[in-house]
């Protein structure tokens, strides 16, 4: 193995501009984009800011790893889904709780309260069209300055990704639930 000299030079410009809220975007098919949302939460609630995730395929009962944690820490964690919108048992009415958190969503990011908002799986309803891209991205351009957005899931759309400042795709390259191991506590909710 080639032993390789340790970079002497930095590979980013110096920075210019001016500190600002940032629309960051975890997409792709690999695992990790929740997680990684989270744990800009984490450390965003670290530093003493104010934030609020909110998880659009989760129902409000939710109890995972997640939401134990941040009730602990006292960031708060608002699942919007009724967890049916898989199996389609009533479209209609996921589309509406759908519609109803992008509404709560929406004012808090507004607002300007908040330091960071996260929306957790917000790729799902824009992708089924029961929340519609141009109030999202409109959302996005009209917010006050200084709020963090981080919008995850797969299948981000180009126009999205365009008006992102930082967007990461995990990539798929081994998932265990193609060897057939079936999903854990602490790894996966
Ligand atoms: P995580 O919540 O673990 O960070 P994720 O947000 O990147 O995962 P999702 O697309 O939200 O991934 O997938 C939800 C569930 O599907 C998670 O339990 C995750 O482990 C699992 N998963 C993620 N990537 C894959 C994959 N490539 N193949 C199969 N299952 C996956
Ligand atoms: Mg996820």
């Amino acid at each position: 193995m080639d032993i390789e000299t340790p970079p002497s030079q930095r590979d980013t410009p110096k920075p210019q501009g001016e500190r600002r809220g940032l629309v960051l975007v975890h997409t792709g098919n690999g695992k990790g984009k929740s997680t990684a949302a989270f744990g800009l939460a984490l450390r965003a609630h670290g530093r003493g800011k104010a934030v609020k995730v909110y998880q659009f395929m989760k129902v409000p009962s939710a109890r995972f790893g997640e939401h134990r944690l941040f009730e602990q820490l006292g960031i708060p964690i608002e699942g919007l889904g009724d967890g049916f919108s898989w199996k389609s048992r009533d479209i209609e009415h996921s589309a509406q709780l759908a519609r109803d958190g992008w509404a709560k969503a929406e004012a808090s990011i507004r607002a300007g309260e908040l330091f960071m908002v996260v929306l957790d799986e917000i790729m799902y309803p824009l992708r089924y069209g029961w929340i519609a891209l141009d109030d999202v991205l409109a959302c996005l351009r009209a917010r006050p300055g200084h709020v963090h957005v981080v919008l995850t899931g797969r299948g981000a759309p180009q126009e999205l990704i365009d008006a992102a400042d930082t967007v990461t795709e995990m990539t798929l390259i081994k998932h265990h639930f193609n060897a057939g191991v079936p999903a854990q506590r602490g790894i996966e909710d």
